[in-house]
């Protein structure tokens, strides 16, 4: 199994924002692998062979491989393949005895870039500002012992809608002021445990201690809280009536009920690997769900079935949507032929409630944009 460091680049949102969260992890039991994972996994090994050759996009995709994995993959290796240059691949990069990680992809060539490889489709990662690969960059900065101007940070995600490749890039100035950041953070978590500086924010999504989190308590607690309101007897015991809250108080719980469903949700994940380590929660157990079943290898269904069952084998066709048909020719020519249906009324922001920002970048000079260049 590969060594894992304490501060993980994949975290360092969390930990760079809260320092605290690491030690606080600690005292959490392991979590179990997600099936996600797995596929994630999975889709980066076919990745990894397209990069060293072993696979070329040639169709159909081997036997076992499915089409958007391979699709997908094949959309990794164009990307690098454009950069030219000498490519590091799936590379350990080591910043301190326990911080380090694995670049999917290293190039070095006049500037150095790192290309990562999502595969998931859930959340739509973004190349600028992301602590992962500006951390991955000062890695290969040390690993090649080259400084270069500029570093090309690259994200290729195939299963989102647009934009399945995006780049940013930061001057060696700015990433060197960004890894002090890092390191005074490193140095904080490793000086004061449970002690130093402990912020919720989004990064507390993908934190193992969410569940345990006396910050996150807090904040819901105060979520609930009124001065306005008795407790209604229709209302779950403890919170408020939606009818009985002030304008000002319903917009600060919907702006914040995320928070909630993330608590909740890392509560599960709490319970169930507290229940994988050997531990005990009252009244609940583990099952593995089954996925959907699959065929092991669609052209020998087809050479099986196809002579009895016929054009019955295959999904019925169907046409593109009109944002898959742009992609193929081009935006604005269908205007005549699509439609909008009203949907339903939903509750949106206003311009001037702007997206509340808990994370605690470094200073907002710090980056630069690639549109500044
Ligand atoms: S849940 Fe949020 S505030 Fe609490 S330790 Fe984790 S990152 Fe920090």
């Amino acid at each position: 199994m590969a060594e894992h460091a304490k501060f993980s680049p994949s975290a360092a949102k969390r930990w760079i924002n809260c320092p605290a969260s690491i030690a606080l992890s600690e005292m959490c039991p392991p979590s179990v692998p997600s099936a996600s994972a797995a596929e994630g996994t999975r889709a980066h090994a076919v990745a990894e062979k397209f990069l060293k050759g072993e696979l070329d996009g040639a169709w159909p995709p081997p036997s076992g491989v499915p089409v958007a994995m391979y699709t997908g993959a094949k959309l990794y290796r164009d990307t690098v393949s454009q950069l030219g240059g000498k490519t590091l691949i799936e590379e350990r990069l080591d910043i301190k005895e326990d911080l380090f990680g694995t670049a999917d992809c290293g190039v070095v060539s006049d500037d150095l870039s790192v290309v990562d490889y999502k595969y998931g489709q859930g959340l739509e990662v973004e190349a600028k500002e992301n602590y992962q690969l500006m951390i991955y960059a000062w890695g290969l900065h040390l690993k090649t012992d080259i400084t270069p101007e500029f570093y090309d940070l690259i994200i290729v995600q195939p299963r989102i809608e647009n934009n399945q490749v995006k780049r940013w890039l930061i001057t060696h100035e700015k990433l060197e002021e960004f890894m002090n950041t890092v390191f005074a953070a490193r140095e904080e978590a490793l000086t004061k445990g449970v002690n130093a500086t402990i912020q919720t924010g989004d990064h507390c999504r993908w934190c193992p201690a969410i569940g345990i989190c006396p910050a996150k308590k807090a904040e819901i607690e105060h979520l609930f809280e009124s001065d306005n309101v008795d407790i209604d007897a229709r209302s779950l015991p403890m919170l408020p009536s939606p009818y009985k809250l002030t304008p000002e108080e319903l917009a600060n719980r919907i702006a914040n009920v995320h928070y909630l469903y993330t608590y909740l949700n890392q509560l599960k994940k709490f319970a169930l690997a507290e229940i994988s380590a050997g531990g005990e929660v009252p009244g609940y157990s583990i099952k593995q769900s089954l996925g959907n079943r699959k065929f092991t290898d669609e052209a020998q269904v087809v050479r099986e079935f196809y002579p009895s069952v016929k054009e019955n084998l295959y999904k019925p066709r169907e046409v593109i949507s009109p944002a898959q048909l742009e992609k193929i020719i081009g935006k604005g020519k269908l205007d005549a032929f699509t439609t909008r249906e009203l949907g339903e009324w939903k509750l949106e922001k206003t311009k001037d409630n702007e997206e509340q920002d808990y994370s605690v970048p470094p200073e907002t000079d710090l980056f630069i944009m690639e549109d500044d260049l």
